[in-house]
């Protein structure tokens, strides 16, 4: 079972909490929009992680077994300290190259895409990084780091990122310089000339300055989050291909072989062509066009999700093939329909009626439920929840309440 079905509840609480004290310290700092779709990516990135992280990590174990070096022992603290320190200078450079080469970018975009930065921003994360991340850990694979241990010291790097995602906590000093921060990481998300490119780090914000690549945090320029080619969208995805999208059609425009790598393996943004310099009066936030009652609507149905995500990531050892692909689908799809109901997209509404039926469907008819045989009390109340939902749908204001967003933020 994924461990992060444990950090679930403490990464929605700490959410919660700061959203709560952001709100209060300056108005329009947090949108309720954009940390549902930060939240979104969040869960489909797990679903895409039950399914690809067998094929990655497959790969880490076929390689350790076959083509290693050595064999590190497991159980001194010492070893997990340099074998942390080893995954964190891994990660690095899998990290800069996600930005630096335009077909890994496409993956990680994902996690650049929302115009605000708090603790939801953090839990954006890619569906597709298990496509090409993997190589950059091959050398802890050869040099003999154990699959557990990789486990083990790649999960604390990923959950040591999740509190330097916050606007909440100031410099601190010289930790900024030796460790990732809530200040460098920061820059890392600005859009700024100075951000572009800059603080890599995972834990350790060393490499950055070793290898060239750190800034320190400019107090007297705001930063404005975010990226240059903006998705403007909450679907969660084509917030995952549309980058994908935009090489392919690049690469079918261009000319000859060469050129047509190029696209997939140079630098994002088509390299080569002078980047048009960036204007900050002209940045505008992206947001929803939905009303007061389609949000809060999406927030239930985002918890009952959560729900169906965790009873999901427990069950997907459990589960044929077929079950998991069939459960999996049918959680995406409602983060789909939650994506575009918050952009008020005009099918949002018949979509999400399409998906509540599907749901009530399949509870009724489907001989298991998750690799279960839920007793059929349960199977009732369920597809009352979905017709209760249906109900609430369909009384739902069509007509937005509230203006978009569109904030301009220069200062
Ligand atoms: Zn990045
Ligand atoms: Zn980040």
């Amino acid at each position: 079972m994924s461990p992060i079905v444990y950090a679930i509840p403490v990464f929605l609480l700490s959410v919660l909490i700061e959203a709560l004290i952001v709100s209060r310290v300056r108005k329009g700092a947090y949108d309720l929009a954009d940390a549902l779709g930060s939240l979104n990516f969040g869960v489909m990135s797990q679903l895409a992680g039950a399914g690809t992280k067998l094929l990655s990590f497959g790969i880490y174990v076929a390689v350790y077994h076959f083509a290693r070096m050595a064999t590190w022992p497991e159980t001194s603290l010492a070893v997990g300290i340099v074998a942390l320190v080893f995954y964190d200078f891994c990660y690095y450079w899998a990290h800069r190259m996600g930005h630096e080469v335009a077909v890994l970018w496409a993956a990680h975009v994902v996690h650049h895409s929302s115009e605000y930065f708090n603790l939801s921003t953090a839990l954006r994360q890619t569906s597709t990084g298990a496509l090409f991340g993997w190589i950059f850990y091959m050398p802890m694979a050869i040099l003999g780091v154990s699959p557990t241990l990789f486990l083990i010291v790649g999960l604390i790097d990923l959950l040591y990122q999740y509190w330097v995602h916050t606007e909440l906590i100031g410099r601190l000093g010289w930790l900024d310089r030796v460790l990732v921060t809530p200040s460098n990481h920061r820059v890392h998300h600005g859009q700024n000339d100075y951000c572009l490119d800059r603080n890599y780090g995972g834990i350790l914000i060393l490499w950055d300055r070793l290898f060239g690549t750190f800034v320190d945090e400019r107090a007297e320029e705001r930063i404005l989050y975010g990226v240059r080619t903006p998705l403007r969208a909450y679907n969660p995805i084509w917030g995952n291909l549309h980058v994908y999208a935009d090489l392919w059609r690049s690469s079918v425009q261009a000319h000859g072989i060469k050129s047509k790598l190029a696209v997939w393996l140079g630098p994002p943004g088509g390299g080569g062509k002078a980047p048009a310099p960036w204007d900050r009066n002209a940045f505008t936030r992206f947001g929803a066009k939905s009303s007061k009652g389609v949000r809060f609507y999406v927030v239930a149905q985002y918890a009952i999700g959560n729900l169906a995500l965790v009873a999901f990531l427990i069950q997907a050892g459990v589960m044929s093939g077929v079950e998991a692909l069939a459960w999996g689908a049918l959680i995406a799809v409602g983060l789909l329909t939650q994506g575009v109901l918050l952009e008020g997209a005009a099918w949002a509404r018949p979509a999400e009626t399409a998906r509540l039926v599907l749901v009530g469907v399949a509870l009724a008819v489907a001989p298991r439920v998750m690799g279960s045989a839920l007793a059929v009390p349960w199977r009732v109340t369920l597809i009352l929840v979905a017709g209760l939902s249906l109900t609430v749908l369909w009384r739902l204001q069509s007509t937005p309440t509230t203006t978009p967003e569109t904030v301009g933020l220069a200062r």
